[in-house]
């Protein structure tokens, strides 16, 4: 008689041990060296110096935020302001600035960097926005994205400026203030965001992108921070600074213009 066959049973995957399991492991984020407490100081502090701050490119409506944030890229806030104050008197909507042409658009941002290329969003983008979207700026950041030129920066700001919903777009100061200061440390915009959104109390989230930017663009200056205006020198960590004793909190301007 023929012997039943047995029955193969699934043997559980044998536990990773040593360097292959650590090496599979997903990496875990740096300690952070702030306490909540000093980070939640770091905050009080900024909203202290600006209770309410405000973006400094200068729009109309979620549309025309869309179109100066988008050509922003590379170019001053002040320089944009420039060019867009006169496109904008003409062409406020998307339908306005399709009928008004790349050609005509170009001649308006002819003084931003990469103007040739950001005049092709801007019409693609209006296009998308009349044929797809009804003529109105889509609330969702999937479909913010999905309009030509505007990337996760610029959607971020819409969300923030033009629907209120916190976010935090990551711009060149906000990347360099969370590695200077190794508060929220990242090579790609991405990952700083992250980290930022990690530990930002709730309560400060709103506004943490102005905050950050204006720290950076008049204080936590790229090429050499002002430690000694700094209102934060006592809580910061960075290898930088060049001072402990912080400045005092008095408030600032919330909009100060670049140059
Ligand atoms: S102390 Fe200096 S390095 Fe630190 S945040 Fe202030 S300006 Fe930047």
């Amino acid at each position: 008689m023929e012997k039943p066959k047995r029955k193969k049973v699934a043997t559980p995957p044998k536990l990773q041990t040593g360097v292959k399991a650590a090496a599979r492991r997903p990496a875990r984020p740096p300690r952070n060296p702030y306490s909540a407490a000093e980070i939640r100081e770091i905050f009080r502090r900024f909203s202290v110096q600006r209770p309410k701050p405000v973006g400094e490119l200068e729009h109309v409506n979620a549309f025309t935020l869309v179109v100066a944030v988008a050509l922003s890229a590379q170019a001053t806030d002040a320089g944009v302001n420039k060019a867009t104050r006169a496109l904008f008197a003409v062409a406020d909507t998307p339908a306005k600035m399709l009928d008004l042409g790349e050609e005509r658009v170009r001649e308006f941002i002819k003084t931003i960097g990469l103007y040739r290329n950001k005049a092709k969003n801007v019409i693609a983008l209006s296009r998308k926005l009349v044929e797809e979207f009804g003529g109105e700026v889509p609330r969702s950041h999937a479909d913010l994205v999905s309009l030509p030129g505007v990337g996760r920066k610029t959607a971020n700001v819409v969300m923030s400026m033009a629907f209120g919903v916190p976010t935090l777009a990551v711009d060149t100061h906000v990347l360099r203030i969370g590695n200077r200061l190794r508060i929220a440390p990242g090579k790609k915009p991405d990952d700083v965001e992250t980290a930022f959104l990690r530990i930002i109390p709730e309560d400060y989230l709103f506004h943490a992108h102005h905050w950050l930017i204006l720290h950076g663009r008049y204080c936590c200056k790229a090429r050499k921070p002002e430690c000694e205006r700094c209102v934060i020198a006592d809580l910061c960590r960075s290898l930088e600074k060049t001072c402990d004793r912080p400045a005092p909190l008095v408030e600032l301007p919330s909009q100060v213009s670049d140059s």
